[in-house]
């Protein structure tokens, strides 16, 4: 199989480019000059943001393929300009490739980050090629904009506020799980394959995202989940200036996860509160929208669940069980690199 001594820094810049057909009317210059530039509009804003995925620590090549892990690379990128409530335009790449890396593996690498240019019509206008002694190492950087009076952030939810999340909660990480610990197989069940495609096609909720943009809704503080429902949402209460209560009756949550916890003895709700790498959106709004909040919704792809209540208590999150109790609970149970709580 070929690899990339034969063609080069510039025999392979130049097979990426050709591969990457989609082009932003924002960008002026793509790949090819020293920079690529970015024509902006007036009135928004920009957001950059980015991302670097390293072999061992974020995937595994034994359990993602080269397309899913070019499409995963660049959503995850998407899904913090949609946490922001932007629209994606324009991306950039860093490769750090082992001198092993095959031809193939990158013409499919780049397969799939051309489909989600595609999706969501962002143009890979550049990057940077070079030689890594051991790992594959991917960093991708991403640049959107929002409208200057619609740029949500994490600061801004108030006592009282609703709490609300798109889509189902755990899917990944507990697709996660069982890509470490079973034998996957074209035969496992449905639910498990599911779990699994959740967790290696995250989605990008820029379509929610940006129906939130165009409301008139006042969304007072919005992120992405990607290191567990608990540990967010702790940002989104100024770590421990503000608390949070949660309706376990109303966590979201797939049949896929319920059969799959039931099947092992898992208790879903645990799943859930610390999951990790859901790419669904977390925000609040106030108490007297959330009837508007439903409604824009009937518009949306994923559904949305109002699963709670910012309160003025520094710190404190409490899980109304289903059961009638209260219990309290410790943000610090998602994902932390340099603590290594979960994902090694
Ligand atoms: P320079 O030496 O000026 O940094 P390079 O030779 O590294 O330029 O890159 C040449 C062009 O190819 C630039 O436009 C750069 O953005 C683009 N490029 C380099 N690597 C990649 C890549 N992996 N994917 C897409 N574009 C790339
Ligand atoms: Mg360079």
């Amino acid at each position: 199989m070929a690899n990339i001594k034969h063609l080069g820094e510039f025999g392979l810049i130049e097979r990426f480019r050709s591969q990457l057909k989609t082009r932003s009317p924002r960008v002026i210059k793509g790949i090819g000059d020293d920079c690529a530039v970015f024509s902006s509009k007036q009135d928004t804003l920009q957001l950059i943001s980015t991302d670097a995925l390293v072999e061992s620590v974020h995937f595994d090549l034994k359990t993602i393929s080269a397309e899913q892990l070019g499409r995963k690379a660049l959503t995850v990128n998407i899904s913090d300009i949609a946490a922001m409530g932007g629209t994606p335009h324009l991306a950039v790449i860093s490769l750090g490739l082992p001198q092993s890396t095959s031809t193939r593996f990158l013409d499919e690498f780049y397969s799939g980050l051309q489909s989600v240019c595609k999706d969501y019509k962002i143009e890979l206008a550049g990057g940077d090629t070079v030689a890594s002694p051991q790992q594959l190492f991917i960093n991708i950087s991403i640049l959107g904009e929002a409208r200057k009076d619609r740029v949500f952030t994490r600061t801004g939810a108030r006592p009282g506020n609703q709490i609300f999340v798109t889509g189902t909660l755990a899917d990944s990480a507990m697709g996660l799980q069982l890509l470490k610990t079973g034998k996957i197989k074209s035969t496992s069940s449905k639910h498990c394959r599911a779990l699994i495609q959740k967790h290696l096609e995250p989605i990008p909720r820029i379509k929610e995202s940006t129906l939130l943009a165009k409301s008139k809704l006042q969304v007072t503080s919005m992120i992405d989940l990607s290191d567990g429902l608990l540990q967010d949402l702790s940002h989104l209460c100024g770590n421990d200036k503000l608390g949070a209560e949660l309706y376990e009756a109303k966590l979201p949550f797939s049949q896929a996860l319920k059969n799959v916890c039931q099947q092992k003895g898992y208790n879903p709700t645990d799943w859930i509160l610390q999951g990790g790498e859901d790419y669904e959106l977390l925000f609040t709004i106030r108490q007297e929208d959330v009837k508007k909040l439903e409604s824009l919704f009937l518009k949306a792809d994923a559904p949305v669940s109002h699963i709670g209540e910012i309160t003025s208590f520094p710190g404190k999150l409490v899980l109304n069980k289903i059961n009638g109790r209260k219990k309290s609970l410790k943000a610090s149970t998602g994902f932390n690199h340099f603590k290594r709580s979960q994902r090694s």
